[in-house]
């Protein structure tokens, strides 16, 4: 006999009769010969309609009354399924999170759960009963017991919890659609089906995930080892696999806070190469990129910060071995780039070309870093207190990636594993052997962010750590974060740009932190710009195909789209461009990528 958790959306409890589906379809899968404990979400849109009364009666509603007011609509679901059941003659009893305990950080609106009791929900389940669940809710500890809730589309980090605690066979997310797209289907309606995606890869969608499923939930699968699946409410199609790694047992203590990190990486293989001052206009990067793709050269890390005037530097890894290949191609575009730049602006100087062999790539990785911006800013800090300047950064959801000299190597692995507590020894990355999947699997469009920027921060230990400290103590969680190469000469010192995104909300916040700083660091220039958008095209299989970034930049330039700025992780390239060509160029890449299905998947209203 099999224990499954299904949870049901708010579009599938949306009415009577499709309560009555869910009921049948739960009965259904009891009748196989299977524990049932169901998570529901409210009913359609009952929680948008709960935010709108509140915001009818304050602007600016307590937190706690939200969790007060917001954690009604789930209730109200779980009485009328169980009823639903009880109906049809199925044993079913149902349980708000305080009931179940599942306990939470006391912490409003966006809780995290800290360990579930089970002891009730398995007694139910014993006496034959199907055990009706409200998701995005829990409860504070003891003497508190605050009704919390767990952010918007928490029902999902419910239910894989709730598998995780229960050590549940298999979690089923069941929703309005028929599992995973390769995008979002009201943006691109030629987006298809995926039959099977890693929990990575959906953290790295997690601006796509946060729509079809919770990037929490994801990371409890992913930590915890859930077999995960999202499918139709309506339809016996298998859905989508969602498939995580087999890894060491952990403790249900702490569920979601206990070691967000849980690796530290690094490659003393790789050497830099920078072209530095090539114009900013569309197709730069997929000239450069398109030579290195023709000679299959496998890039790793890609990073162009924010614009200096009408410039851009554009910097990569490759393998050592392969560096004098990669600045010979470097080298032959300087004459065609200097030839394209117009040669009127005032901050004009050559295109340049540096590269260097000892640099390490260090980087920290695990899920559980999503909305928790102290965990980059302990890495930087780590490194500031070792004494280690950080030449570049590239962040994505899953991983923080930094070079540094390659003498600091050692120093930096030993205090990254005594601070995040990692004693297992560091894992050198390797690619996998065989491509485990397609070079791109998903793309996702982010048109929440802003992108900021400090110029001419001094270029010495402690810059990163600082800033993003404060960031993290503020609550502003930061997605995207760009240290380049560009390095210039201020009052005689060493200065970098360090640019970032945030979500929008967070944009004046963050604008406050930066000029708070600008006067402290004597920087030059705080940069804010909200009509940003960031397309993410994401694949296992990049790891072992050369080309898949130029690829993406070249779908980019033919539709004569700039890209602002890019960072990549091994499985992940991010591009931010203007807002407006947002939707266009997610398009772009979704069909040069081969995603494109020439059947329009049905999307409810
Ligand atoms: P539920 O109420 O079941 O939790 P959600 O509305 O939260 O459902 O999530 C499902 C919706 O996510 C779909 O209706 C679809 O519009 C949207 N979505 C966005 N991106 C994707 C994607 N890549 N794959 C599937 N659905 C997506
Ligand atoms: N009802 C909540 C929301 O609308 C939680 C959920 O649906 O997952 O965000
Ligand atoms: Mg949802």
């Amino acid at each position: 006999m099999a224990l499954i958790v299904q949870k049901y959306g708010g579009t599938s409890v949306g009415s009577v009769e499709r309560i009555q589906t869910v009921a049948e379809r739960v009965q259904a899968t009891v009748q196989a010969g299977n524990s049932v404990v169901v998570v529901v979400s409210a009913m359609g849109k009952t929680t948008d309609g709960l935010v709108k009364l509140a915001n009818e009666i304050s602007s600016q509603p307590s937190r706690r009354e939200m969790d007060m007011l917001l954690s009604t609509g789930e209730q109200v679901s779980i009485a009328l399924l169980t009823m639903a059941l009880q109906e049809r003659g199925q044993a079913a009893v149902s349980m708000t999170g305080a009931q179940v305990g599942i306990v939470t950080e006391a912490r409003h609106s966006h809780a995290r759960i800290l360990r579930i009791e089970t002891e009730r929900v398995k007694r139910a389940l014993e006496q034959g009963q199907v055990v009706v669940v409200a998701g995005f809710q829990g409860i504070s500890d003891a003497p508190d017991l605050e009704i919390t809730t767990l952010g918007r589309g928490g029902s999902d980090t419910s239910a894989v919890a709730l598998a995780a605690s229960l050590q549940a066979d298999t979690c089923e997310i069941c929703t309005d659609v028929p599992g995973i797209l390769t995008t979002d289907p009201r943006l691109v309606p030629s987006a298809q089906l995926m039959t099977d995606i890693t929990c990575d890869e959906m953290l790295e969608l997690a601006s796509l995930g946060a729509k079809v499923l919770h990037p929490r939930a994801v990371e409890i699968a992913r930590n915890y080892g859930v077999t995960l699946v999202v499918r139709s409410s309506w339809t016996e199609e298998p859905g989508t696999r969602v498939t995580a790694p087999s890894r060491l047992p952990r403790t249900l203590d702490g569920l979601e806070l206990a070691h967000p990190v849980d690796a530290i990486e690094f490659d003393t293989d790789q050497a830099k190469v920078a072209l530095l001052g090539v114009p900013d206009r569309p197709g730069i990067a997929a000239q450069l990129f398109g030579k290195v793709a023709e000679q299959q050269l496998n890039v790793d890390l890609i990073i162009q910060s924010i614009n200096e005037g009408n410039f851009n530097d554009i910097a990569f890894t490759v393998e050592k071995n392969v560096l004098p290949q990669a600045t010979g191609l470097a080298a032959d575009l300087i004459p065609v780039l200097q030839g394209a730049s117009d040669g009127n602006g005032d901050m004009e100087e050559p295109v340049a070309l540096v590269s260097d062999t000892q640099i390490a790539k260090v980087s920290i990785a695990g899920a559980g870093m999503i909305g928790r911006p102290g965990v980059a800013a302990k890495m930087f800090s780590t490194l500031a207190a070792a004494g280690v300047n950080i030449q570049m950064i590239a962040t994505s959801e899953v991983k923080v990636s930094c070079t540094i000299a390659v003498e600091d190597c050692d120093r930096t692995i030993a205090a990254l594993c005594s601070a995040f507590e990692l004693h297992q020894s560091p894992a050198r990355l390797e690619a996998p052997a065989l491509s485990p999947g397609p070079a791109v699997r998903g793309v996702a469009l982010d048109r929440n962010q802003a992108r900021l920027a400090l110029r001419q921060v001094p270029d010495q230990p402690g810059m990163a750590a600082k800033l993003f400290q404060i960031l993290a103590d503020r609550g502003i969680s930061v997605d995207m974060i760009i240290q380049a190469q560009r390095c210039r000469k201020r009052n005689g010192l060493q200065t970098r740009d360090i640019a970032f995104t945030v979500a929008q909300a967070d944009a004046d916040m963050a604008r406050g932190v930066l000029q708070a700083l600008a006067n402290e660091f004597g920087s030059s220039e705080v940069i804010v710009d909200t009509a940003i958008a960031k397309v993410s095209a994401v694949g296992i299989g990049m790891m072992t195909e050369p080309g898949t970034a130029a690829k993406m930049f070249q779908a980019l330039a033919d539709s004569n789209i700039n890209i602002q700025m890019i960072a990549t992780s091994e499985i992940k390239i991010s591009c931010v461009v203007a807002e407006d060509s947002g939707i266009e160029a997610l398009k772009a890449v979704h069909t040069a990528f081969g995603l494109a299905g020439s059947q329009e998947i049905e999307v409810p209203a």
